[in-house]
């Protein structure tokens, strides 16, 4: 270390770089990190209590490292989701959120000499997992409507080669979801190379959009990640899982670290499946939510998204971070994200929803378009 390369002595790509993660403000509402608006019901909070007590007991022990029982309900859970495949639990891993989940994935089939590819725009976490792995980072476009031209995905993917293509279904921050063909497409071209589809929102899907995991009987080099922190609402709980071939799964268990999911973890995870039915109940509702906010957004005269998530991407804004800040100071905190001019707004409680509509009709008045302020 030279004297003048500051210390302490972090890696060079690492300095000046602010850690990721949306701003936690205390305010009344709050729509910009895609949770759940609706906590858990007495009976649920006195189930995940019970099974934490249960496990206190025994924490002078290290958790059970392969998770057992946690594997089989998560299988069971994911099994109907995949058009008649049977998912095992050998099939299955599971980490601390689907953010570790990834990280493992990228530790175990990245690294230095390899590239991980997605298609902007699209959760900004991807790079940052490749930087911590020494993978190469490559990034091909989406078209305006934010789907995948398939020829030119398949072009890139042959030319990259990568190791991973990571790409979300429904899409962060779009909502985006992809077509079966699009996944088959690119488990074809990607060859060797891991295709990892994270379908964190998959809970949200409109009906008869498919789910991944029915193409993982068919493609050996197909991912499918899941979390328990958004239909699930438990993003507190902090688990993450995925389901593919079990020599995948192998690959996984290299890189963990010892004991990575706590007893606690275990225990709160599977309290949470076995209230299921309750937990998942909501997504029906914020579904209908959510594509009322569509047809609201449009009706005001906004540009907004398909979405097949629990959130909407809306725009455009000449200065967007202006209409954030005109609603934060209304007491409404959305994600200033996405493609310049967009927002994104997570969708809440019918009241939540009140007080954004409220507060947007407020801040941006009668809603002009950039096309009209270009006077187009
Ligand atoms: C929210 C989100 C996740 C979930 O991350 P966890 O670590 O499981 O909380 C994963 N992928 C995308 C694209 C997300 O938006």
């Amino acid at each position: 270390m030279t004297q003048d390369s500051g210390w302490p002595p972090l890696r060079e790509e690492l300095r000046g770089i602010a850690p990721y993660g949306a701003p936690q403000l205390d305010v009344p509402v709050q729509l910009n990190t895609n949770e759940s608006p609706y906590g858990p019901s007495a009976e649920t909070v006195a189930d995940v209590a019970a099974a934490v007590a249960e496990v206190a007991g025994g924490l002078n022990r290290y958790p059970d490292r392969d998770f057992t029982e946690l594997s089989r309900a998560l299988a069971a859970y994911l099994t109907p989701d995949a058009g008649g495949n049977v998912i095992g639990p050998e099939m299955v891993w599971a980490a601390n959120g689907s953010n570790e989940v990834m990280l493992h994935l990228l530790q175990a089939f990245g690294g230095p000499g390899r590239t991980a590819l997605s298609f902007a725009p699209t959760y900004s976490m991807y790079p940052e997992y490749a930087r911590d792995t020494h993978t190469g980072w490559a990034v091909g476009h989406r078209n305006e409507d934010f789907g995948l031209d398939l020829e030119r995905a398949r072009r890139l993917v042959t030319e990259q080669r990568p190791a991973l293509v990571l790409l979300p279904s429904p899409n962060n921050p779009t909502g985006t979801a992809l077509p079966h063909e699009a996944i088959g497409v690119l488990c074809e071209a990607a060859g060797d190379g891991l295709v990892v589809i994270d379908e964190a929102y998959a809970e949200f899907r409109r009906a008869g959009v498919p789910s991944a995991l029915e193409l993982l009987g068919e493609h050996r080099n197909l991912v499918v990640t899941r979390t328990m922190s958004k239909a699930f609402a438990m993003a507190g709980t902090r688990l993450g899982y995925l389901a593919a071939r079990p020599e995948i799964v192998e690959g996984l268990r290299v890189v963990r670290l010892p004991y990575h999911l706590s007893s606690v973890t275990q225990a709160v995870a599977l309290a949470g499946l076995r209230h299921a039915p309750e937990l998942l109940g909501y997504v029906d509702r914020l579904r209908s939510e959510r594509d009322e906010l569509v047809a609201w957004l449009r009706a005001q005269g906004h540009e907004v998204a398909d979405s097949d998530a629990n959130f909407v991407l809306f725009g455009r804004f000449a200065d967007r971070h202006a209409v954030w800040q005109a609603l934060l100071d209304r007491g409404v905190l959305i994600r200033e994200t996405g493609p310049d001019g967009w927002l994104r707004v997570s969708v809440g409680t019918p009241e939540e929803m009140a007080a954004f509509r409220e507060a947007l009709t407020a801040a941006v008045g009668a809603p002009r378009t950039r096309a009209q302020e270009q006077g187009r």
